[in-house]
């Protein structure tokens, strides 16, 4: 053990728990949060799309308003974006982030809501004259927000994240091992499935609500497997503790790598 966790810290791998040096050589498969884990976690808008009344220029600075009261990882990209044209947000009034969902808010006494396909019919808002578009951009592996204003669908806004470059080799080697890799993401399937096809991953669990990733680990170690879960986010926490061996990325929030055994100080897959 005293060899091992030495060996794992010169090549940036931090063993907390001794236990799971034991386990690890029983793993046969490794579940690998999408956003931050397989890709940079650095997500940057690539289109804006406006479809009625409301130029581009407006949907973003509708969506920066909102954005500034979110700490998710597409709020940093339409911000930055929002800073690139220079434009500033203007105030927002009851501000609500629905978890895996989107966020949502009044401008000037109009509703704004800015998420999922999901959040959109939650809200009964009427999404199918943007699907051809949503399912192009997603199928090019970006995530695509909808912008709805005053109740109609008014526009959106399509982000890509890069996959690491170590995240394809990484993902074959331990195929070679005899490891079977999956993804698990809050994200849309098709976009989902378009990273996954970048890295060589097959098998895809997508549209997981944050309180549910747990449960889907429980589920495939329900199947008799030994599992490993790899992740950066808060959201992942409760699945790196269910895993029999939790690995957090360097990178990631303090409350995944206190939730994992192990930790992976480059980022690096
Ligand atoms: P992930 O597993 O990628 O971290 P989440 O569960 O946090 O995903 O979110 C799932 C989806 O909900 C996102 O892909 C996005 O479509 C939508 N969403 C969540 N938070 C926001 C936000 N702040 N702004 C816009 N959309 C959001
Ligand atoms: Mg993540």
């Amino acid at each position: 053990i005293m060899v091992g966790t030495g060996k794992g810290a010169e090549h940036g791998i931090l063993i907390k728990d001794a236990e799971s040096l034991e386990i690890a050589h029983k793993i046969n498969t490794i579940i690998f949060d999408k956003t931050g884990t397989l890709t940079k976690g650095k997500p940057e808008v690539t289109d804006i799309i406006a479809k009625r009344e409301l130029s581009k220029e407006k949907i973003l600075e509708l969506a920066v308003s909102l954005e500034k009261g979110s700490e998710h990882s597409l709020a940093e990209s339409i911000i930055g974006e929002a800073e690139k044209q220079n434009i500033s947000g203007v105030t927002v009034k009851g501000f609500k982030a629905i978890l895996g969902h989107g966020i949502e808010g009044f401008i000037e006494d109009k509703k704004v809501v800015l998420g999922n396909k999901k959040l959109m019919e939650k809200e009964g808002i009427e999404t199918s004259p943007y699907e051809p578009e949503t399912s192009k951009l997603e199928e090019n592996g970006k995530t695509v927000m909808l912008l709805a204003y005053d109740n109609n669908l008014a526009g959106l806004i399509a982000v890509a994240d890069t996959v690491k470059e170590s995240a394809k080799a990484g993902i074959e080697a331990l195929r070679k091992l005899g490891i079977e890799s999956v993804i698990l993401t809050g994200d849309n399937e098709k976009t989902a499935k378009a990273i996954a096809g970048q890295v060589g991953i097959k098998r895809i669990l997508a549209e997981v609500l944050p309180e549910q990733k747990e449960a889907e680990v429980k589920k495939i170690q329900a199947e008799g497997k030994f599992v490993a879960m790899v992740g950066d986010g808060i959201n992942d926490a409760p699945a790196l503790a269910q895993a029999d061996v939790g690995i957090a990325m360097g990178n990631g929030t303090d409350v995944a790598i206190e939730a994992a055994d192990i930790t992976l100080i480059n980022k690096d897959l």
